[in-house]
């Protein structure tokens, strides 16, 4: 450990921050002349006698080993990550991606460049322009209907040969082989799904779920460490990590999902309103709609689309209603018909009577 920041008393302190420091080993010899000098050993000597004490330990200085050794490690952490699609979520991400220190690239169809500015992010019109800038990560946050387009659209020979492609779509059997078709082999894969978004996850990700495959990730050069780098992004920020296989996350998530937006959906189209007497599931219910309905019809379609969960959960929907439906005018009919025959009998009575 360097004693460069020791207040030394007298004439071992050194004013000059560009001198070398002064190991501990360097201070031994003089701190013993300093014993001597003293008249160590109570012998009533001119000099008084000065002690070596620690009053201050310096803040590391850009100069030193250890600092620009830590700066190195810090800038090998952070990623050139390339956001394809920066709509409502692909921004939502990059407030957290720059925020870690990350550098950022935006490609979109429509002109974010004002957004990207604010946010710290280039803002590429062209998409050969950003390709170019080799990215270490593309990550694609385009609508699930267009992904397949976009990709295709994509000049991807301009980029590094082994980039890892991520995607953040909710559906994700779809992507995942979408990327193993498309994109060549020496490209990473690695399909993911943060399980939250503008309006869930505005305040904190800790505890959000995200959800990931390696669908294939490279062992040459650092690529395994690169994927944990980006991964790191969501685990720093406190998010629940869930390795799951993308077969497993379309299955789970059209249950989660996708009933959670249909039903959201479906109490849109009654158009609740707040009333003085609101209950505290009355307001679950007008948060639902508000939290499903500021995501774009688009995603909901999509998850429709692209889930083949989706459509068998719709039936089970339908049947659970019906089934709903009808115990209640079944008891209704028991009702009704226990009335009607007791009112025909008592008739009957006084009739005869
Ligand atoms: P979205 O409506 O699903 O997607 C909007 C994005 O898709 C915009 O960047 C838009 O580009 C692009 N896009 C749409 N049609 C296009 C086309 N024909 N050609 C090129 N680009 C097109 O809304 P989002 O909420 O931003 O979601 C983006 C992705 O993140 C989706 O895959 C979604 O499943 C996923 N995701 C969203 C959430 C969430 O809470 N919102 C959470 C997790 C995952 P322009 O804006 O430039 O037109």
């Amino acid at each position: 450990m360097l004693l460069s920041g020791l207040l030394l008393p007298g004439p071992l302190q050194t004013p000059y921050p560009s001198l070398p420091p002064i190991s501990a080993a360097s201070l031994r010899p003089r701190a013993a002349t300093l014993r001597r000098a003293g008249g160590g050993g109570g012998g009533g000597g001119t000099v008084p006698r000065r002690r070596l004490e620690v009053r201050a330990l310096d803040a590391a200085q850009p100069f030193d080993h250890e600092s620009r050794a830590s700066d190195l490690l810090e800038r090998r952490s952070k990623l050139k990550i390339a956001i394809i699609g920066f709509g409502n979520f692909g921004q939502f991400l990059a407030q957290t991606f720059a925020r870690q220190g990350h550098t950022l690239l935006a490609h979109s169809r429509s002109d974010y460049s004002d957004a990207a500015h604010s946010l710290g992010v280039s803002f590429f019109r062209d998409p050969h322009d950003l390709c170019e800038e080799h990215p270490d990560v593309v990550l694609l946050a385009t609508s699930i209907l267009s992904t397949d387009a976009v990709l295709h659209s994509l000049p991807i020979q301009r980029l590094r040969r082994n980039t890892l492609f991520v995607d953040v779509l909710s559906v994700k059997e779809f992507p995942k082989n979408l990327f193993l078709q498309v994109l060549p082999p020496d490209f990473d894969i690695l399909c993911t799904h943060p399980m939250f978004g503008p309006e869930s996850g505005k305040d904190s990700w800790t505890g959000l779920p995200f959800v990931y495959e390696k669908v294939r990730i490279g062992d040459a050069n650092g690529r395994a460490e690169r994927c944990q780098r980006f991964l790191d992004i969501f685990e720093r920020e406190g998010c629940r990590m869930v390795e799951m296989s993308c077969t497993d996350h379309d299955e789970n998530a059209a249950e989660i999902q996708f009933l959670t937006h249909t039903v959201g959906r479906i109490l849109a189209k009654l158009d609740l309103k707040p009333t003085p007497i609101n209950t505290k599931g009355y307001e679950t219910l007008l948060n639902l709609v508000e939290n499903t309905c500021s995501d774009s019809f688009e995603l909901y379609n999509g998850l429709f689309m692209y889930n083949k969960n989706s459509t068998e959960l719709l039936d089970r929907l339908d049947a659970a209603f019906d089934s709903l439906k009808k115990e209640l005018f079944a008891n209704l009919h028991d009702i009704l018909r226990k009335q009607l025959f007791e009112s025909a009998q008592s008739s009957l009575e006084r009739a005869s009577n």
